[in-house]
């Protein structure tokens, strides 16, 4: 990673938050089988990520901090057409977890999966959780597609069983504020109370409104959580800090996502992503993990959050959240 003059002034602006463990809640690995279509373009320039690529890019942005990870296949758009993708995507973090004690994984679940398939999926070592994407709807407009599209019941029904979280990115144009994804996330955690649902980027709030106008219509069932994956708006962080007392908010990266220069941000009612391709002239721009990083530090001080409570954001949370002790 080659860090750019602003990284390096970020860092020291928010190095004293960081506690020394660090355990990010959704960071992704993949390799060329299980995605065909981006890898080796843009941030997928790798031929293959895992927890060592992990380590090497992110260490400089955590000065001294020791890593665990949650480790998700990256979603590839050929899913539509060829289910095999998904097997791929999983059996290369299933492999890579097989003699790991360390690091936790998420697997994917295709929306036509059956219990059968994924309780055999979540006995592999390490597996944790589950993750769904909008590729696997049969019709996957980001702006149309309802979660029980591309999140199936069944998911539901071995989370509820085994206790484990969903790790979902809702879609459709106003995010969480959007009411058909607020009924779904209202009903489904009140009929399966032990299953967790983490809403993915705050609730998917790049446009930081939708997240801070929806958190009183999103129940107070103490099975909702959030991450805050790729989140560079204060605001968005500071309504789920809010909505949770801080207690089921976990940190996260979006690896590789986040070595991208530049950052999404709120532009008209929705958001856009600014980065190294479309960066206005003369800005002075940093990655996107460290942009992520400054707005979590502001997010904490506008909050008036102890270090005890910094700590649990980017560590003690998501040990609770994975059931990881
Ligand atoms: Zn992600």
């Amino acid at each position: 990673m080659i860090l750019t003059e602003e990284d390096y002034k970020l860092i020291e602006i928010y190095k004293d938050m960081l506690p020394s463990k660090i355990f990010d809640a959704h960071a992704h690995v993949y390799n060329g089988a299980g995605l065909p279509t981006a890898c080796g373009s843009g941030v997928f320039y790798r031929e293959c990520v895992n927890h060592e690529t992990y380590t090497a890019d992110m260490s400089d942005y955590f000065p001294g901090c020791d890593f665990e990870i949650n480790m998700i296949p990256m979603p590839d758009i050929k899913i539509k057409s060829d289910k095999t993708v998904v097997d791929k995507a999983n059996a290369y973090l299933i492999n890579i977890l097989k003699n790991d004690n360390k690091n936790i994984g998420s697997v994917y679940v295709h929306v036509t999966d059956s219990e059968q398939r994924i309780g055999d999926l979540v006995t592999n070592n390490g597996i944790k959780a589950l993750k769904c994407y909008h590729y696997s709807a049969p019709n996957p407009d980001p702006e149309t597609c309802v979660i029980s599209d591309f999140l199936p019941e069944s998911a539901w029904v071995v989370a509820n069983e085994k206790k484990l979280p969903i790790i979902l990115h809702v879609m459709r144009i106003n995010a969480i504020l959007d009411s058909e994804n607020i009924t779904y996330v209202n009903r489904m955690t009140e009929k399966y109370p032990d299953a967790k649902l983490v809403l993915a980027h705050c609730g998917r709030s790049f446009a930081p409104h939708t997240v801070v106008r929806s958190a009183d219509k999103i129940a107070d069932n103490e099975n909702i959580w959030f991450d805050t994956a790729a989140i560079c708006e204060s605001p968005s962080v500071i309504a789920c800090l809010k909505k949770t007392k801080g207690k089921r908010v976990v940190w996260g990266t979006d690896y590789p996502i986040c070595l991208n220069i530049g950052k999404p941000i709120g532009m008209g009612s929705g958001f856009c992503w600014i980065t190294g391709d479309n960066l206005p002239p003369n800005c002075k721009p940093a990655h996107l993990i460290a942009e992520s990083l400054i707005a979590h530090k502001l997010a904490f001080m506008l909050s008036d959050l102890t270090q005890t409570e910094i700590n649990a954001i980017f560590y003690d949370n998501a040990k609770n959240l994975f059931s990881l002790r």
